[in-house]
Order: structure tokens, then C-alpha cells, then sequence
């Protein structure tokens, strides 16, 4: 469920009449509900009341400082995968005790920087990185607190590029080695084992490979406790989908997700962390695009908008569909057309969707590309020299530009020249 919805014949988020931000930011853009957003994180925070837990987002889905103040606000602690992920978190105000640290490839100043400001947990990802993290540690005279993210080799059936937990992934230790790896760890002075990781990949639409990954889980939580060590969290990772086409797609819902937690893991007595990112972001957001023109090709109609993949891309990257749709709400007897709807970008991969039905548009009408909140904003770029688009922030009847579109100017001046030209 979002907040964006017609009212007196114009799409709004929430209260605020989106041809309104239109006018007043220039198109393309980016507008977040802040109502859509807290009610994604309650779903996790309240769905899991009666277990201790922490929500920790992902916020490699949607970084913007409002968006984490917002979530910060209510609780959430924050997934960082980068330095600069772990200073976006802490400039938002997130106590340092609510971050956890994931990734493959940390690198020393990372983890001297983490290490220095606090977090609740790293979420070590190799053998070479234990000992780089120990010796790190040890170094500033600290311990700090780790999980191992294990691989269970389970097929998430989701795309093959954000699918993350068979053997053949780059992430994790294999669940195969790990009782070895936490008996290393174990050795480790500047380490403290507090948990088990996992995270299995991005979009799931079914339930049954998180059950066989966090049965896995829960049996090695036993295995390890025999072992000898004190596995109090187990830190879920994120990837429920979210239903992208209105019309054909229904992935779970998080109570079912949540009740899958509990009976899976309820019996170990773990403290339960989770790192939802897409269900929290990804329908709490839109971009907004004009159409610039409507071109007549050979038996087939394009809508040539002023996005492109540089602002959006997912569909490019993932084949991902999102929805479209007109700001104004369409006439009861206002035809709808098939459009192939695409940027400015010359690249053919610049397509948003193909023989798309969308009600007739023309020259400057305003579209809506749902559910583009998640790995939209943070993934765009100034390819082509388009400035990178703005985001909006809407909460009841107000709304705020939560990052400016850069002037032309600002674009061209982060180059410098060097001493010779
Ligand atoms: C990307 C990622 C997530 C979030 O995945 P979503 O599909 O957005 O929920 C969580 N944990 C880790 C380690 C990730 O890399």
C-alpha cells in the first residue's frame, strides 16, 4: 500500500498535488511519502512485537538524509555496505549502537573508521577480512562485535544480479565451513562473536527460499552453541519483494515473512535483526517525468520523456517493469494507447517499457513511474551531462526538496583541469 493516489483529477503523494512539485522543481523527479515510509517500517518493527529485534534498513535502497532521519526517528537502525554509507547514517542522527556493517570487500579505512565511531556489529564476509577486522581492531586497542555472513547455497529465484545466496556468489563463507571460520574467530582477540548473518538476495516473491535459508541458520545456531560459542543475534538479512505491476504480481506479505521468522527461529531465543530495504523504499517513492514528445514510428507509438536510464535504472539494468502512469487522472472515455516509453539517452537500452498501455498523452503532460523509491535515486547518474535529478520530500500537505537538481554550472564545475590545459 502507498500514499499516492488521484484526488480532485491529479495524482498526489499523500496531500500534495504532484503537478504542484512539478511546477515548482522542474521535471524529472524524485517524491517520497513520508506516511508510506513509516508504515513499511511499522509493518517489520510492529509485525515483530514480542520478539526482541531491531529493523536495521538497508538504506543502499534510498540514502537521502530525510528519508534516514525519518526512519531514524521511529527506531530503525541502518545496513551500511561503505564508509560513506556509514557517514551518511551517522550525519542522519542513527546512535551508532543501531548500525551494522555488511559487504564484501571492506577495506582497512573503512573499518578503521567504523571502528573509531562505534556500531553494533560487523558482518564479516570472508576469512581474510576476519584478520584484517582483528588486527584493525586490535591495533585501536578495541574488540568489536562480528557475525559471519554464511552463503546456505539456497536459489532465491529472483534475477540472476541481485540474487546473492548460492555457492556461486561472491558473498559470504560457505555454510559448509563455517563452524571452522567461527573457531577462527574464536581465536581472534580484537573479536567478539555475537551472531549469525545471511542475506539471500533481493526481490524475493516466494517464501521458500528464505525458510530452507534460516532453517539452515537455526540448526547452525546450535551447532555453533555447542561449539562453544555465544550466538545471540541472528541478523536475517533483507530481500522481501514488493509487487511492482499492479496487475500480476503478489509476493508475500511481510506478516507472512515475519511469521515464517518466528517459527523458524522463535525457539532459539536470538535477538532478531533484519535488513529490509526495497519493501521499506520501493513503493514509498515516484519519479515524475514530462513527456517531451510523441514520435510516430514504424507500427508502433514512442513516448519520449524527459527521464532516462541515467535517473532510472532498473529497467536497463534488471529488465525491471515499473508501472506508469499520467498525473491527470485519465478521462472516463479518454483512450489508451501503446506506447514505447523512453529517454533521451542515446543508448536503445534507454527504454522505461515497451507496448505499454498508458492513457493518451501528449507534449509536457506530466507520467509517474511507480514504485521507483527503491534503487532509483541512489543508482542515477549525469550520464549524457543531465544533471542529477532532484528528490522531494512530501509529508501531509507539505512538501520539501530533500536534494536540489544541480545547475549546469555546479555540473561542469566538480571537473578540474589539470596544471598543463
Ligand atoms: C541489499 C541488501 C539488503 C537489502 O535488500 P532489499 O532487497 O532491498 O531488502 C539487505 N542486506 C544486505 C547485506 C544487502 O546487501
Amino acid at each position: 500500500m502507498d500514499h499516492f493516489t488521484y484526488k480532485s483529477g491529479a495524482l498526489h503523494a499523500e496531500d500534495v498535488s504532484l503537478t504542484d512539485i512539478a511546477k515548482a522543481v522542474g521535471t524529472p523527479f524524485y517524491v517520497y511519502s513520508t506516511a508510506t515510509l513509516e508504515r513499511h517500517f511499522r509493518l517489520f518493527d510492529e509485525g515483530l512485537q514480542g520478539v526482541d529485534h531491531l529493523i536495521c534498513y538497508a538504506m543502499k535502497a534510498a540514502s537521502n538524509q530525510a528519508i534516514l532521519k525519518t526512519l531514524a526517528r521511529l527506531g530503525a537502525g541502518m545496513d551500511v555496505v561503505s564508509g560513506g554509507e556509514y557517514q551518511r547514517a551517522i550525519a542522519a542522527g542513527v546512535p551508532p549502537e543501531r548500525i551494522v556493517f555488511s559487504g564484501v570487500g571492506k577495506t582497512r579505512a573503512e573499518m578503521e573508521m567504523v571502528l573509531a565511531g562505534g556500531l553494533r556489529q560487523v558482518n564479516v564476509e570472508s576469512e581474510p577480512e576476519m584478520h584484517l577486522l582483528n588486527e584493525v581492531a586490535q591495533s585501536l586497542g578495541k574488540t568489536v562485535p562480528i557475525t559471519v555472513r554464511v552463503n546456505p547455497d539456497v536459489d532465491a529465484k529472483t534475477h540472476a544480479k541481485i540474487a546473492t545466496g548460492k555457492s556461486e556468489n561472491k558473498f559470504g563463507i560457505p555454510i559448509s565451513k563455517a563452524r571452522e571460520v567461527y573457531n577462527l574467530a574464536a581465536q581472534l582477540e580484537g573479536l567478539q562473536v555475537v551472531g549469525i548473518d545471511v542475506h539471500i538476495g533481493s526481490q524475493l516473491t516466494d517464501l521458500e527460499p528464505f525458510a530452507l535459508a534460516y532453517r539452515k541458520v537455526a540448526e547452525l545456531t546450535e551447532t555453533l552453541r555447542t561449539d562453544g560459542h555465544d550466538i545471540k543475534r541472528l541478523d536475517l538479512g533483507g530481500g522481501l519483494g514488493i509487487p511492482y505491476s499492479k496487475s500480476n504480481e503478489n509476493p508475500p506479505l511481510p506478516y507472512e515473512y515475519l511469521d515464517l521468522i518466528k517459527r523458524e527461529t522463535g525457539h532459539l531465543g536470538c535477538k532478531i535483526e533484519l535488513e529490509p530495504g526495497r519493501l521499506i523504499a520501493g513503493n514509498a517513492g515516484l519519479l515524475v517525468s514530462s513527456v517531451i514528445y510523441v514520435k510516430e514510428g514504424e507500427g508502433r507509438q514512442f513516448m519520449i520523456v524527459d527521464a532516462a536510464m541515467n535517473d532510472l535504472i532498473r529497467p536497463a539494468m534488471y529488465e525491471a517493469h515499473h508501472d506508469v502512469v499520467t498525473v491527470v487522472e485519465p478521462a472516463p472515455r479518454q483512450p489508451v494507447m501503446e506506447y514505447d516509453i523512453v529517454g533521451p539517452v542515446c543508448e536503445t537500452g534507454d527504454t522505461f517499457a515497451k507496448e505499454r498501455a498508458v492513457a493518451q498523452v501528449k507534449s509536457d503532460d506530466l507520467v509517474a513511474f511507480r514504485t521507483a523509491g527503491a534503487y532509483g535515486a541512489v543508482m542515477a547518474s549525469e550520464y549524457n551531462s543531465r544533471p542529477l535529478v532532484p528528490e522531494v520530500l512530501v509529508k501531509g500537505d507539505q512538501f520539501a526538496v530533500i536534494r536540489p537538481r544541480p545547475t549546469l554550472e555546479e555540473m561542469i564545475n566538480r571537473d578540474t583541469l589539470p596544471s598543463w590545459l
